[in-house]
């Protein structure tokens, strides 16, 4: 895998031109050297006609480097695309695309909006894992602004709505993994219970304050810490600390949570979350690089060494 770099001024430097981008995307894609997607050979040359396209030696298939990555077709520099993941990747509080516009010189405002949310929509993997294990469950309220934004004219600064958010934190070795946050009508077993079978394994354990819409939902272990004799920070330590950070982190938004986007503002918050250790990852899932793993052949397999 290619390095990452560790600063801002790491990355200008790595990063400085197309070529540098285009050489990084191929290198991550193709750790250990090109594969044809069609066929699966692995020789090909670089078209001079078509920038960073290889064609293949065998099937003269054409696959441009950006292939199957957010990037494709796009007529953004790869530079803009790679500046873009990284500030949304290693920024605590997110960009709004107005910020990206200025930070990014972009021509429009609108190409800067386009470019936000074609990252922002690799933030969901369909394909996630539930959590499981011992899950710390609770529920707390998060305000949003209606009003139009003070740049945009009209509206006032202060929070007019709140909106019912649930909370779900995987404990393993006794600290946070991942986080699932989603948003419910209300804190009654008729929102909570499907909330937690979408995104917690059945058979893992529930801890929660012995709230009574918790208790029920079936195929679950349930450990209630009814709230009271203990404070609930005590009996949910995680889980308060998201929700602490959570709030924090909406009055920090650019012009604060929108009720229409209420889902993908959380979605972009436990992307941030889950990846807060791997900036790394968080900039190649948002540029939709996967990597092409080289198919292991017959030969291989019976006899390793003698391919050298
Ligand atoms: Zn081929």
């Amino acid at each position: 895998m290619p390095d990452f770099p560790s600063s801002i001024l790491a990355f200008q430097r790595q990063f400085a031109d197309e070529a540098a981008c285009a050489s990084w995307l191929s290198a991550a894609r193709w750790p250990e050297g090109f594969r044809c997607p069609a066929c699966g050979h692995d020789r090909a040359w670089e078209l001079g006609a078509k920038a960073w396209t290889y064609e293949c030696a065998k099937c003269r298939r054409q696959t441009s480097v950006t292939a199957g990555t957010v990037m494709h077709g796009s007529k953004l520099p790869l530079t803009v695309w790679f500046w873009a993941a990284y500030l949304m990747a290693t920024h605590s509080n997110g960009l709004s695309a107005r910020q990206m516009w200025r930070q990014l010189g972009l021509g429009s405002y609108k190409s800067a909006w386009l470019l936000c949310a074609k990252l922002r929509r690799a933030m969901v993997n369909p394909a996630r894992a539930l959590l499981s294990g011992v899950v710390e469950i609770d529920e707390t309220q998060v305000s949003y602004r209606t009003k139009d934004d003070p740049v945009t004219g009209g509206g006032g600064r202060s929070p007019d709505g709140k909106m019912q958010v649930a909370v779900a934190v995987e404990i393993v070795d006794e600290a946070p993994g991942r986080l699932r946050l989603g948003t419910i009508e209300d804190a009654s077993s008729a929102s909570l219970h499907p909330f937690i079978k979408a995104n917690v394994a059945a058979g893992s354990t529930l801890k929660t304050d012995g709230w009574s819409a918790y208790p029920g939902v079936a195929g679950f272990n349930h450990e209630p810490h009814v709230v009271g004799a203990m404070a609930a920070h005590v009996v949910l330590p995680w889980v308060h600390r998201v929700i602490s950070n959570l709030k924090t982190w909406a009055l920090g938004v650019y012009h604060g949570l929108r009720r229409p986007h209420f889902q993908s503002y959380l979605d972009e918050f436990v992307f941030r979350f889950n990846r807060r250790r791997t900036p790394h990852a968080a900039f190649r899932t948002l540029l939709g690089i996967t990597v092409a793993i080289k198919p292991a052949t017959y030969n291989m397999l019976i006899a390793p060494e003698a391919k050298g």
